[in-house]
């Protein structure tokens, strides 16, 4: 979307979010800002719909499907369920239409399934919970923000400063993300759940360990 938008990752969030805290893990949220005044609405939409079309977000892509995530016990352990449910409000006009779906026609038809694939990682950590008594530091939080959501910010903090002196990342791997701002989100979660300790999704450098 700020590509689309034109602006860095900095400038859009601070345009178009605010961000919100939940209480049972302390990660922080950047949620779209509605307009202000009486008819509160997406900023994104005008008479002739929406601007961002083609780069809208999965949930306006999902619409009218909502989607949700339960960890449930599986034979291995815990493992997370998907399900879907309809949102049906009087506004949306597809509901008038003669044409039957699927969930499977309309996630195919909204081409959601990179943007599934992204979500996926996303919600593993959302339900994620912080141990009692146990909330996370104040420059964790900054970092999680910064990775999930500061893409600009979190690019030059693996390239400008001592990150790739620290960790061992592979060259190859390397030269990818710094060329694809899918594969840095992909990595910005690899980052996240390493410093929430979820995953050893990184490694120190063998010459910086004691
Ligand atoms: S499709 Fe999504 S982003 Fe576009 S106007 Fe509607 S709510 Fe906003």
């Amino acid at each position: 979307m700020k590509n689309r938008l034109g602006l860095t990752s900095d400038e859009f969030l601070a345009r178009y979010t605010y961000i919100k805290f939940d209480e049972k893990t302390s990660h922080p949220y950047a949620m779209l800002k509605i307009t202000e005044g009486e008819d509160k609405k997406c900023p994104f939409v005008t008479s002739e719909g929406c601007t961002i079309y083609t780069d809208r977000p999965a949930n306006c892509r999902y619409y009218p499907i909502g989607q949700g995530t339960l960890k449930v016990m599986g034979k291995d352990g815990p493992e997370d369920e998907e399900f879907y449910f309809f949102i049906n409000e009087p506004h949306c006009l597809g509901f008038d239409e003669n044409k039957s779906w699927t969930v499977e026609s309309w996630r195919a038809d909204q081409e959601v399934d990179m943007y599934d694939k992204m979500n996926r990682e996303w919600k593993g950590l959302q339900l994620r919970k912080n141990l009692p008594g146990n909330e996370l530091e104040e420059k964790k939080v900054q970092q999680i923000y910064m990775a999930a959501y500061n893409m600009d910010v979190f690019k030059k903090y693996v390239f400008e400063s001592r990150f790739l002196d620290v960790f061992d990342i592979d060259e190859e791997y390397i030269e990818k993300i710094k060329a694809d701002e899918v594969e840095l989100m992909k990595f910005g979660f690899k980052y996240i759940k390493y410093i929430l300790m979820i995953e050893e999704t990184l490694k120190v450098k063998k010459d910086l360990k004691r």
